[in-house]
């Protein structure tokens, strides 16, 4: 059982009910690095949830950060239409995601922190900070995002994650952030930790895309969550794979530090837009497999109880309360 609350679109929820957890997903998103790949039609979204609810998922944390558009009024709506809990996002991505001239390379690390705490205190602003005098969305955020790039942690993303790193320690709000090709986690946890984030509030994200289970049990033993969501995509390795890895990082003593996701970031991957796998493909064809490799138990921990923890925030940290 996960104690606390997590902050969806639609208010605060008790983390003991959110069922099974997509970690790591997308549902509305623009980016200029994913140009003609981009979704963002709430119909669409939707469609999609639905059909992933019918699955047995609950909960899904929609990661897109800041600069992608991000669309909380959006989110709300998929929320309320399908029942499904969204967890929305903040922060800040890798500098492939920015052109030159995007406000996030000339601002402060003080107001790149000011943007992110207010998205999770006050309510997410409607357009991703371009005109700051637009009125917030009622719906806060409940996560933060970061990124880095390949093998190296440069500049601007040093900076974001600095002021990531001190919006986390301001508000207790989980990291998730994106390794390239699963590389620079250490430099990321240094980054953070170094900006006073606490590592149990830190998951790397796309560490299985180099499913190396020696140096993920080391990164883990710094206290960090491993966030996998290589599942279904048979183009960089098949299920056996991150099966395998699991198995290993769970026999390694850390099983309670593994949670999953899809990551469907591109239109191609929605069922809804004639793509694949779909929403659907975690709990049809992956969790599964999952029982029959781990059990029950563990596979219950690594799809509800780890990534609820892992998202939670103490109860006395609830406004009002
Ligand atoms: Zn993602």
């Amino acid at each position: 059982m996960a104690e606390g609350h997590v902050i969806t679109v639609t208010g605060p929820r008790s983390a003991d009910s959110l069922g099974v957890v997509d970690a790591h997903e997308h549902l509305l998103l623009e980016s200029p690095a994913l140009a003609g790949h981009g979704f963002a039609d709430v119909g669409k979204a939707i469609e999609e949830v639905l059909d992933g609810r019918a699955t047995g998922i609950g909960t899904i944390v929609e990661m897109t950060p800041i600069g992608l558009g991000r669309q909380p009024a959006g989110l709300r709506a998929v929320a309320e239409a399908t029942g499904v809990a969204i967890v929305a996002a903040t922060g800040y991505h890798r500098d492939a995601h920015y052109p030159p001239g995007h406000w996030v390379h000339e601002a402060t690390v003080e107001t790149l922190a000011d943007r992110v705490v207010t998205d999770l205190r006050d309510g997410m602003h409607p357009a991703d900070w371009l005109d700051p005098s637009l009125p917030l969305d009622p719906a806060r955020a409940g996560a933060i995002k970061g990124g880095a790039s390949y093998h190296r942690v440069s500049r601007g993303e040093r900076r974001r994650l600095e002021a990531i790193g001190g919006a986390g320690r301001a508000t207790g709000a989980a990291m998730l952030v994106h390794s390239e090709v699963g590389t620079a986690a250490h430099e990321i946890v240094d980054a953070l930790e170094a900006a006073g984030a606490r590592p149990d509030r830190i998951a790397i994200a796309h560490l299985d895309r180099n499913p190396d289970a020696e140096l993920h049990a080391e990164i883990a033993a710094r206290g960090v969550t491993l966030e996998y969501d290589t599942v279904g995509r048979a183009k960089y390795h098949p299920d056996s794979t991150l099966l395998d890895l699991i198995e290993a990082v769970a026999a390694a003593g850390h099983l309670e530090q593994i949670v999953l996701g899809l990551d469907l970031g591109r239109r191609d991957y929605f069922r809804a837009y004639d793509g694949g796998p779909g929403l659907r493909y975690l709990m049809t064809a992956f969790a599964p497999r999952l029982r029959r490799r781990l059990g029950e138990e563990a596979a219950n921990l690594i799809l509800v109880t780890n990534p609820a923890r892992l998202y939670a925030l103490p109860d006395a940290e609830r406004p009002g309360s």
